[in-house]
């Protein structure tokens, strides 16, 4: 299977799975789990993750805003999806139309919400989040009850959920969340006809899991990424993807030579370098320039050089084998060696997160399913997996 340049990411499809079933394991039967998959499932394909995530158990699908939503439906998706983020007003339509349950903190919204759903003969269910301490979305305790009880004289809407988000939930010191927990339910308490009570990101399902509640919203842990180096360390997550590209050609250098922009890496000694066809354009932060490092044939090579938009340049001396086509590792394992997703970020001085969401639409995404490659999604299309297709991409 060959298709445009040499570099991919493989989604594994079954760790996404497994993650989600980690999670149920650790919350236990009751709760139900919504996934999180705004931000294209944090990079992984939205419409696969949240087929897979459903199929293994979880009942909800949470996104950031209404375009997300609406993708996952017109892929024939039925499962209730939370819009997490903001609505404006003039999205109520779409709302209604795609049967999709907004986030509201505004009348303007609640009220354009009621008259789509008035009209179309539906009463549209909805959540109300309460600002607890991260002083962002949400309204604060006092606003909300009002605003319930003014939601509840409206026939045509339902408030079915109400949440709060956790500012600190994946620090080692759980103060905070505490704190931020008995606020929330000092306003639940005075709202009990609302059914769905939710609180729990990753790092609070996984390390509080007395705080599930009715519902639990994991994200980062289904990637199989623990939220932070403090918390989720009594999970078993699988990392779902992996970042690989071929090296497209092996240069020799005389001592003394420099290599790209600003000529940052001078070869100290005669040296060969790899070229490997990932930039910053593709989601490799610039950050990564002198500091990073790939596996090539099982071993590290590290960055040299600035990482330019397109390629980046690894310094393969010590590998004396290494080969135009060879297999580069950029996250993700090679034989018995792994660079983690964590470990890029850490470099890049960023949260794994933010680089897991970078992967540009660029980087053809390679799905793995029982085992087999079963889909590969590129700029010009998606392409269901042929049996020749089974044998490594690229190569
Ligand atoms: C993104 C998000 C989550 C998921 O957070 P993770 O740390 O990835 O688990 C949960 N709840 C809300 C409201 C979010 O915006």
């Amino acid at each position: 299977m060959r298709f445009g340049r040499p570099l991919w990411a493989e989604i594994d499809l079954d760790a996404v799975a497994h993650n989600v079933q980690e999670v149920r394991r650790h919350i236990g039967s009751t709760p139900q789990i919504l996934a999180v998959v705004k931000a294209n499932a944090y990079g992984h394909g939205a419409v696969a993750v949240a087929q897979v995530a459903l199929a293994a158990g979880a009942e909800r699908l949470g996104v950031a805003c209404v375009e997300e939503a609406v993708v996952l439906r017109r892929a024939g998706i039925t499962a209730p999806i939370l819009i997490l983020g903001y609505t404006p007003p003039w999205e109520a339509n779409k709302v209604v139309e795609y049967g999709l349950t907004p986030t509201v903190t505004t009348q303007q919204l609640a009220l354009a919400v009621a008259r789509f759903a008035s009209e179309a003969g539906v009463v549209a269910p909805v959540h109300l989040k309460v600002d607890t301490g991260m002083s962002r979305f949400g309204l604060t305790p006092d606003e909300t009850v009002a605003f319930a009880r003014f939601l509840a004289e409206i026939p045509s809407l339902t408030v079915e959920g109400l949440y709060t988000h956790f500012a600190s939930a994946d620090e080692a010191d759980k103060t905070f969340t505490w704190q931020q927990f008995h606020a929330f339910l000092a306003v639940a308490e005075q709202l009990p006809h609302i059914p769905l009570r939710h609180v729990a990101n990753s790092a609070a399902a996984l390390d509080l899991p007395q705080l599930a509640l009715d519902l639990v919203r994991p994200g980062i842990c289904l990637y199989g990424c623990r939220p932070s180096a403090e918390s989720g360390r009594t999970a078993d997550l699988r990392p779902v993807c992996s970042l690989k590209a071929r090296i497209v050609r092996v240069l020799d250098l005389a001592a003394g030579e420099t290599v790209s922009y600003g000529r940052t890496w001078t070869a100290p000694r005669p040296a060969r370098v790899a070229l490997v066809p990932c930039g910053y354009a593709d989601g490799l932060p610039r950050l990564l320039s002198n500091r990073g490092a790939v596996l090539v044939r099982g071993q590290r090579a590290p960055m040299v050089g600035r990482v330019c938009m397109d390629a980046c340049l690894v310094d393969v001396t010590h590998i004396p084998d290494a080969a135009k086509d060879d297999e580069v590792v950029i996250f993700g394992r090679q034989g018995d060696a792994a660079i983690a997703v964590e470990e890029v970020a850490a470099h890049a001085e960023t949260i794994s997160y933010e680089i897991l969401c970078g992967l540009s639409p660029r980087v053809p995404r390679v799905y793995r399913q029982d085992g087999r490659i079963t889909r590969i999604q590129t700029l010009l299309g998606d392409y269901d997996a042929s049996p020749e297709m089974a044998v490594a991409p690229g190569g």
